[in-house]
């Protein structure tokens, strides 16, 4: 149990500041991006280096203290706080460290997306993160990691080469395809279930400008363009990445006037491959259809990354469910159709991400993601900066995901579930990793410490 004693020797070990309720920077310390999750830590220790974390996880396994570990803090389920237990805080833990040479970056375990892409841009080089510059590289690394060079360079997992991280017990240990491997193939998708990790190196690709943005069609068109959409995804050459949406444009420039507050469908477009190439590659695209507003065009890589961080701050309420698809049927469209017209607020949207091409080329049991021949992760989310709108946003995404379900692969993306999912979900997401994923947890975290996650328990049912 924990005492004052005991707090103030974890204060007297760590480098870095303890928050403790009461403080008066507490309320703005227990704050994630999810504006929806309220949690009351005991604790927050905001570590400053490695020493510090081995000391936080030590102190929460000696006082059997529940423990949480905030990367980027960007979890939509809350994951990276918890309730009365301690918190481990990476954001200190930032730095990048790049070697253009081998073509690698080790990155402190609390960058966020903004940083990697900041460190490696000037080198004209970039790994596969997320769509967001404010996701956290923590959790969306060990989660999967989807984004607009998934097509041609898989998923951030795939171009992970190595972690640094500090176990249960306390012991730093590497973790590469040679060393530790068991823990490392764990890492590639097992979520924060097996450590915390204090370095990620990546291995990096020459992605200097991309030709990219949306693309938006009038909702009265979109069945047309969900199926056009269906049939060129599978067969589209690896360079070219595109993410389907419904979403609501937004009332300010640089949109034009006359298509403010209005419902949409499009693509968010990704063209990493040769630049000359581009307008080519888009002639059959623009050709299909004559786009409402077409943003797609030459623009620097960090750009495209940060293009949609305006737009959702952190503090908005979010609430998303999610799935696997495989195939899309007209019938499936239809669905999708009618929940898209019903899109419950500006910021509400559905993403589609493609997943196949080089994600789909790596095989189902050599990482813990196992839905490597799934075509889309999809993501049906309500948002909304007012807290009395939670109600129809949630309605809403729940209601779609009912309606969609059935026509999915199974399982989802678990860093697009929210906290309260169950462990069935968990279990169709791994399929037949899961039982692996069991052992190695056992092996690692046999007490379950690191509990605040998708979590993998140590022990079967
Ligand atoms: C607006 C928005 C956009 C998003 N866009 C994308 C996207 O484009 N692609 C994509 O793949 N995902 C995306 N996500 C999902 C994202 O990957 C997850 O929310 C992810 O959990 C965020 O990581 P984080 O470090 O910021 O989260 P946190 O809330 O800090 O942590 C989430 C989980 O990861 C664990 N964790 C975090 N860091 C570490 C670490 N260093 N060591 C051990 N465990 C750790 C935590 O224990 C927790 O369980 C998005 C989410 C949001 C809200």
């Amino acid at each position: 149990m924990l005492n004052e004693n005991s707090i103030k020797g974890l204060k007297t070990s760590l480098r870095g500041r303890v928050i403790e309720a009461g403080d008066k920077d507490y309320d703005e310390a227990r704050k994630v991006y999810n504006g929806m999750i309220h949690k009351r830590p005991r604790l927050l220790a905001y570590c400053a280096d490695v020493a510090d974390v081995i000391h936080s996880v030590k102190f929460a396994g000696d006082n059997d203290v529940l423990l949480a570990i905030r990367g980027g803090g960007h979890n939509a389920g809350g994951l990276g706080i918890c309730d009365d237990g301690l918190v481990i805080d990476l954001s200190r833990i930032k730095y990048t460290r790049i070697d253009p040479t081998a073509r690698t970056v080790t990155v402190g375990g609390g960058c966020t997306w903004g940083d990697v892409d900041h460190a490696t841009h000037v080198f004209g080089l970039a790994t596969p993160g997320g769509i967001l510059s404010t996701t956290g590289v923590g959790g969306l690394t060990l989660g999967g990691g989807i984004g607009h060079l998934t097509r041609k360079y898989a998923l951030t997992i795939d171009n992970l080469l190595s972690a640094n991280v500090v176990l249960a017990d306390g012991k730093f240990v590497k973790a590469t395809a040679d060393e530790n491997p068991d823990l490392f193939w764990a890492l590639c998708g097992g979520g924060g279930n097996f450590g915390v990790v204090t370095s990620f190196t990546f291995t990096l690709h020459p992605v200097d400008t991309v030709y990219g943005g949306p693309m938006l069609y009038g909702l009265n068109e979109a069945t047309d363009v969900m199926k056009w959409y269906r049939d060129l995804i599978p067969s589209a050459p690896d360079d070219l990445n595109g993410f389907f949406a419904f979403l609501t444009v937004p009332p300010a420039p640089p949109f034009p006037e006359h298509l403010h507050m209005k419902k949409m469908c499009g693509v968010v477009w990704a063209y990493a491959g040769p630049q000359t190439k581009a307008e080519e590659i888009f002639k059959p695209i623009r050709a299909f259809k004559k786009a409402a507003l077409d943003f797609v065009g030459p623009l620097p890589y960090p750009a495209l990354q940060s293009m949609f961080d305006a737009v959702y701050p952190p503090g908005l309420q979010w609430y998303w469910k999610a799935d696997f698809v495989n195939k899309l049927s007209d019938e499936a469209i239809a669905q999708d159709i009618i929940f898209g017209e019903k899109l419950p607020t500006m910021h509400s949207t559905m993403h589609m991400y493609p997943i196949n091409g080089a994600a789909a080329r790596v095989g189902r049991t050599d990482t813990a993601w196992n839905y490597r021949d799934a075509i889309w992760a999809k993501v049906m989310v309500g948002v909304d900066p007012d807290p009395a709108n939670n109600e129809k946003t949630i309605a809403w995404a729940r209601s779609y995901y009912d309606a969609l379900h059935p026509y999915s692969a199974g399982g989802a993306y678990v860093n697009f579930m929210m906290a309260d999912e169950g462990e069935e979900r968990v279990k169709a997401t791994y399929g037949d990793n899961y039982e692996r994923l069991v052992a190695i947890k056992k092996k690692y975290d046999p007490d379950n410490l690191f509990r605040v996650n998708q979590n993998i328990k140590p022990t079967r049912e």
